[in-house]
């Protein structure tokens, strides 16, 4: 089936798309009637309403539609948007316009998509609850005093809330999926080279991926469809044909076999491990085969993931010198000007990772670190292959506990314990989906399932029919 004929058939968003620009005014109230929740950093009306009444130009004339074609997206502030502030949440880049587009705004451009504005974020996708935004924190939109989980927060919140139909994130170690989970949406994060990073405002770049985020399994796929292939201005993306996923995503489910990681259950809290067991126990009802499968190297993969990611993140953020970007020009010697701007607008998040990066990296310490880091990676890499030789997913809790009060963990090391079930994928460079599982005192829970490399299809076809099973888009 084509693609825009399905479109028209099963991913029909929630409201009438005959009228875009009526659409971007709703849109904009939404927005403004949550403005609590710290969802956006910046919202672009004017750019929206010529983009819907492109659209309706189109309309009228009887032209081709893109296959996005009145969808409202939202965007993570680390993904350049040609002409509209993207400032990663960070003082460093408060004033930073991008003079280019992302890879992946110029395709939803390309195909219809009318961009609203940009989330909030930890600062430079640093953390796992944006709490560290120069902005403020993203509140939870269950629950207005906790946090919205990370590091896409905004995004996760821009779809919960209704304002938006669909949200780009960006996933290094979990920061698509914890978000997702902690608002009751779906997030995906894509098999490292899928989606192209070109435009990414880069934290780590071996780990980093950008990826949908929606309220339901078809827009999600939909939204991945349009991004997803290759791109000659990334060097890591591959070369391989792009699925139809929607279609795919309507596909059955029966025996499908699901390993359960019983490590991703041990000492997390009770009241999320009973959710994801009986969504498991949904998908068995489905018609999925699922057993319980062991992975050793999981517990290694947390310190691993810290150790990658600030070494990369060190390096990668030596760019914001006020000279080639960043901060405002000063008078002075450069050094001066570099070691003022850095420490005035940088947050202390940032700061620590680059200290720990530098460090990891040193001379005397590589060895003792970053090198075993990477020899660990590499084993959790093959301990997967050897599980997907048996098991078509994986699964374990998305994350170890329910979303926190604002403020309440107060030691980075707590925070970083936050991401034990997600880094692992992003160290094997696997694709992940984070599915709703239900609620546990009123907050969300998330289910995450891991597919071997390029198998994103294989998640979503297993969440759509856990979707159609629980009609989890209706939950709230
Ligand atoms: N919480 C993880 C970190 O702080 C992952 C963040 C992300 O995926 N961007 O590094």
């Amino acid at each position: 089936m084509e693609l825009n004929s399905i479109v028209e058939q099963v991913v029909k968003p929630e409201e009438d798309i005959s009228d875009p620009v009526e659409k971007v005014y709703r849109t904009i109230e939404k927005i403004e009637e949550n403005r609590e929740l710290n969802a956006f950093v910046t919202v672009d009306a004017e750019g929206a309403l010529r983009k819907a009444e492109e659209i309706r130009r189109k309309i009228t004339s009887g032209k081709r539609l893109g296959v996005l074609a009145g969808l409202i997206v939202a965007v993570k502030d680390n993904i350049s948007t040609r002409g509209l502030r993207t400032t990663c949440s960070s003082k460093m880049l408060e004033n930073y316009v991008p003079v280019y587009d992302a890879t992946v705004i110029e395709k939803i451009r390309t195909q219809d998509a009318i961009v609203i504005g940009k989330t909030n974020m930890d600062e430079f996708a640093m953390g796992s609850s944006t709490e560290t935004s120069f902005f403020g924190p993203t509140r939870n939109f269950f629950d207005h005093s906790r946090v919205a989980g990370g590091s896409s927060g905004g995004s996760a919140v821009a779809v919960a809330c209704g304002a938006v139909d669909i949200a780009l994130g960006s996933d290094t170690g979990g920061s698509i999926r914890n978000p997702a989970a902690f608002n009751s949406i779906v997030g995906l994060k894509p098999t490292y080279g899928r989606v192209s990073r070109y435009g990414l405002i880069a934290y780590a770049s071996s780990l980093d991926q950008i990826g949908p985020m929606a309220k339901n399994t078809l827009l999600t796929a939909l939204l991945l469809q349009v991004i997803a292939g290759r791109d000659l201005r990334d060097s890591t993306t591959f070369n391989k044909p792009v699925p139809n996923y929607v279609e795919e995503a309507l596909g059955k489910v029966e025996g499908i076999r699901v390993g359960v990681i019983k490590e991703g259950f041990e000492n997390i809290d009770e009241r999320v491990s009973r959710k994801v067991y009986s969504a498991l126990d949904t998908l068995q009802k489905i018609g999925c085969i699922v057993e319980e499968v062991s992975m050793p190297f999981m517990k290694y993969a947390l310190p691993a993931y810290y150790i990658i990611a600030m070494a990369e993140c060190s390096s990668n953020l030596a760019r914001f010198d006020g000279i080639r970007y960043g901060g405002k020009p000063v008078k002075g010697k450069w050094e001066e000007q570099l070691i003022k701007i850095r420490t005035e607008c940088f947050g202390e998040e940032v700061k620590r990772r680059i200290f720990l990066g530098t460090f990891v990296l040193s001379a005397g310490y590589k060895e003792d670190f970053y090198i075993k880091a990477c020899r660990v990676r590499r084993k959790i890499y093959e301990e997967f292959k050897v599980l997907f030789k048996n098991y078509n997913v994986l699964a374990t809790p998305t994350m170890p506990v329910l979303p926190w009060k604002i403020g309440e963990l107060l030691s980075p090391l707590e925070v970083y314990m936050m991401d034990i079930e997600t880094v692992a994928v992003n160290l094997a460079g696997l694709p992940a989906i984070s599915i709703p599982a239900g609620f546990s005192d009123s907050l969300p829970v998330g289910l995450q399932l891991i597919g071997d490399h390029f198998d994103e299809t294989t998640l979503l076809k297993i969440s759509y029919a856990y979707e159609k099973e629980t009609g989890f888009t209706k939950w709230f």
